[in-house]
């Protein structure tokens, strides 16, 4: 049975999608990495590799308030990004729900 195999656009984990799996999604559908709980839609789910996925944020606990938010692609384009203490460069954004400044960091962002 084939499995797809889909590399997730924020992090580049790669998602397996099994035949199963995929039967089960239609468009509009969320699937969720579960390395960095970015969100993302289906927006084709046809036969083989005719699949594809609209990245919808990315899901991030704040770590002062403990709330959860969403990250979108909107909110880390107006990020500014800073370099951190060890040399990485990060997103700084803000909690909507304390306004603490929290540092993310993506690997290789969306540059592929
Ligand atoms: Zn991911
Ligand atoms: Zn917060």
């Amino acid at each position: 049975m084939a499995t797809l195999e889909i590399d997730c656009p924020v992090c580049g984990e790669v998602l397996e999608l099994s035949a199963e799996d995929r039967a089960d999604l239609v468009v509009g559908d969320v699937i969720v990495c579960d390395s960095c709980n970015a969100e993302m839609e289906v927006t084709r789910n046809g036969e083989a590799e005719d699949f594809e996925l609209d990245l919808l944020g990315v899901l991030t606990t704040c770590p002062n308030c403990g709330e959860e938010f969403e990250v979108t692609e909107e909110m880390l384009d107006e990020a500014p990004v800073v370099e951190s203490a060890d040399g990485v460069s990060v997103s700084v954004v803000d909690c909507p729900h304390c306004r603490a400044r929290i540092e993310l960091e993506f690997e290789d962002s969306y540059e592929e």
